[in-house]
């Protein structure tokens, strides 16, 4: 294995950052090649997604000026998954591994040596952990910490209070390569990955410049394609609430049919709601069911490998 690694950094109208990004970004990759660690041949992989501003124009000035700095370039913006998907495929048969990190600063570059560290000592996959939102305001913090309860609540694993600062060793990318589907919730789809897991924790920062590109909008609509991308928990949800809507139903009929033989007899009104009831847990758990079968078309259609191999001893 050698040991050439990959920084892929994914940029939606960063002008304001890059200056500054890149030269941090350099400078790390300087001490560890310095270090030994990596080889020189590593690089600095910006991909820009679509820019407005003048964020490709700085991209290419960086790569003229110094080979370290790498670009690619979307040719319309596809969104923070896609463009990190994007850079992440293209680099991957130059590279031995690949850290993937947001162009603002906010996954503190120090991090890099212990995810390389864990790399070198075996581990396939390291995620960066952030270990305090201290920085945060209470809103970002809170619907961000919710963002991952909800998701675990949901079924969809993810590891809490990772984002998309992590080191992919070749392999792992090529195994991700396998993961067709266009719905990209990636922070999902690597756990499913299996192989050797290591974390490092960091403290994140705040923005170095410029505004989030994640607005609570963009925050809502990942964590809902998170859910729908990774679980067909809320179709479950549905047949048990079915069940439950059937069985109270059926025994507040049972109660009513004891009291017409023995006691006092309820009234039409109370017998016709139980029943409207019993019809309709009936009709949801149809459709639930219904929907497990939608479920199962839907991870078909997805196309997952069912297995990655690590290792075969002959
Ligand atoms: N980004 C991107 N395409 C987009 C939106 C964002 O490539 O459509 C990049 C952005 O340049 C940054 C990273 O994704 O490198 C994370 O975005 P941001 O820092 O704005 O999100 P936040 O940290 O506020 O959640
Ligand atoms: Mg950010």
């Amino acid at each position: 294995m050698g040991n050439t690694v990959y920084f892929v950094v994914p940029c939606y109208n960063e002008e304001e950052v890059l200056p500054e990004t890149s030269k941090r970004l350099y400078e790390k990759m300087k001490s560890l090649v310095i270090a030994g660690k990596v080889s020189p041949d590593s690089r600095i992989c910006f991909v820009d997604d679509g820019s407005k501003d003048k964020t490709w124009k700085m991209i290419e000035e960086l790569h003229e000026a110094e080979p370290v700095f790498v670009g690619v370039k979307l040719s319309r913006n596809r969104g923070h998954q896609n463009a990190l998907l994007g850079g992440m495929m293209t680099v991957k048969d130059d590279c031995d591994a690949l850290i993937s990190l947001d162009a603002d600063l906010q996954d503190d570059p120090d991090a890099i040596d212990s995810m390389v560290d864990e790399w070198i000592a075996g581990a396939d996959v390291v995620y960066g952990v952030r270990s305090a939102r201290k920085t945060d305001t209470f809103f970002k913090r809170f619907t961000a910490e919710g963002f991952y309860k909800v998701m675990e609540i949901m079924g969809a694993q993810v590891v809490f209070n990772h984002a998309d600062y992590r080191l992919l060793s070749h392999r792992a990318v090529e195994a991700l390569a396998e993961y067709k589907e266009v719905n990209l919730f990636l922070r999902g789809m690597i756990p499913t990955l299996g192989y050797k897991t290591a974390i490092v924790t960091y403290e994140r920062n705040e923005r170095f410049a410029g505004e989030s590109k994640y607005p609570l909008k963009k925050m809502l609509a990942l964590a809902w394609n998170g859910i729908t991308s990774f679980s067909t928990k809320p179709l479950s949800l549905i047949v048990t609430a079915g069940i439950l809507l059937m069985v109270i139903a059926a025994i507040l009929l049972l109660v009513c049919a004891g009291r017409t033989i023995w006691g006092t007899a309820p009234s039409s009104v109370e017998v016709f709601s139980y029943s409207l009831w019993l019809l309709g847990g009936i009709q949801l758990f149809a459709l639930g069911v219904v929907g497990e079968y939608i479920g199962k078309i839907y991870a078909e259609v997805k196309g997952r490998p069912r297995y990655i191999i690590e290792t075969y001893l002959k």
